[in-house]
């Protein structure tokens, strides 16, 4: 039973109309290429399911194998996708006033990704990036904390992207953002995925601010550290068409890359696209440590950059040499923000 206030819902908003120019874009979604295949059982006792979702306790992308086979979940060469139970969707948080994630587990593989922790508290086999926990219950949650919690600003999503592949089966981060904005929050979305494109229009005159993360514009590096994530240039049309919706856009330029992205002339193109794409603030953050991070860093930079390993070592590592990177880094970001007379709309968060 759903509480009547979803009822008031405005009417979707044909604001951005039903042609845009990212329908195109969104045809072939890069993300969307895996074919995927359905096996295992139980889970429809939650709502959370669309109608048309097999009963499936788990699926994967893993083309060799076989439908109604195993319900061993280990794919390694695919990406294997679980449900587990949810029973609270928002959390109170020091960046927003709560944050939401719809699923446990990012497909987008990124290498710096620190949400890698939640592995801590749901151990996988597979490695980061090749699985997806899809929350069983999240709507129901939500709609409980709704009907008590006063109205704040949400974050989707922080430990995972909430419109990553899985997505465009569960519609989990749409609905629950249909929920919050009929109970009067106001929402901050960040993701690297087209899939978003196809709700603009619903979030049209809503509050609802959507941000794209750039860690460079360089499509082989970007998609070397942020391997199943949409290339840089289709995450500007993300935040085009959110323009074009009048909603209100945040470009992320993080995290940037020591020696790879972090001159002068990348940092100054990067926020030199993120406007012409509409952006109307500019977060910048450095290359963090972050816990279990180092491991994958390590691994890619001895794959495609060796002579870069000691370097990103110290930086990360070495006191020293990190606060005179972070001084001479944030001098760099406020002197490229100067030069294009941007300043004040470019928050650097290191
Ligand atoms: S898109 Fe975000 S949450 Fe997903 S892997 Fe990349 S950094 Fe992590």
């Amino acid at each position: 039973m759903t509480d009547s206030r979803e009822k008031q819902v405005p009417p979707t908003s044909k604001a951005c109309g039903e042609n845009g120019p990212w329908r195109e874009a969104l045809a072939d979604p890069p993300e969307l290429k895996l074919p995927l295949l359905w096996q295992g059982e139980a889970g429809e006792r939650y709502q959370d399911l669309p109608r048309d979702c097999p009963p499936g306790a788990l699926f994967t992308n893993d083309a060799s194998t076989k439908e109604g086979g195993s319900s061993e979940p280990c794919r390694p060469e695919g990406i294997v996708i679980r449900f587990r139970p949810c029973r609270t969707a928002l959390n109170v948080s020091a960046i927003c006033d709560y944050t939401l994630n719809c699923y446990g587990g990012c497909a987008h593989g990124c290498v710096y990704c620190y949400a890698r922790f939640i592995q801590r508290f749901y151990p996988r086999t597979e490695p980061w990036g090749q699985f997806v926990d899809v929350k069983l219950g999240v709507l129901e949650a939500l709609r409980r904390q709704l009907r008590r919690l006063r109205p704040g600003r949400v974050f989707m999503s922080s430990a995972c992207d909430g419109w990553q592949p899985v997505e465009a089966v569960y519609r989990l981060s749409r609905k629950s953002a249909e929920l919050l904005l009929a109970y009067g929050f106001s929402i901050s979305i960040l993701t690297k995925s087209q899939l978003i494109l196809q709700d603009l229009d619903s979030f049209a005159d809503r509050p609802v601010t959507v941000g794209i993360s750039l860690s460079t514009l360089d499509e082989e590096l970007a998609h070397l550290w942020e391997p199943r994530a949409a290339p840089p240039a289709k995450r500007l049309e993300v935040l085009r068409a959110a323009r074009a919706c009048g909603l209100k856009t945040t470009l992320m330029i993080a995290p940037i890359l020591p020696a790879l992205s972090d001159n002068r002339q990348e940092l100054r193109r990067m926020m030199e696209v993120g406007l012409e794409a509409g952006a109307e603030e500019i977060c910048v953050d450095a290359f963090n440590r972050r816990p279990k991070v180092w491991e994958s860093v390590c691994r890619l930079l001895e794959a495609h950059f060796p002579g870069l390993v000691g370097w990103y070592r110290r930086l990360l590592f070495d006191e020293t040499t990190r606060a005179r990177y972070l001084t001479q880094l944030r001098q760099r970001v406020v002197q490229v923000a100067q030069s294009l007379g941007v300043r004040r709309s470019v928050d650097i968060c290191f």
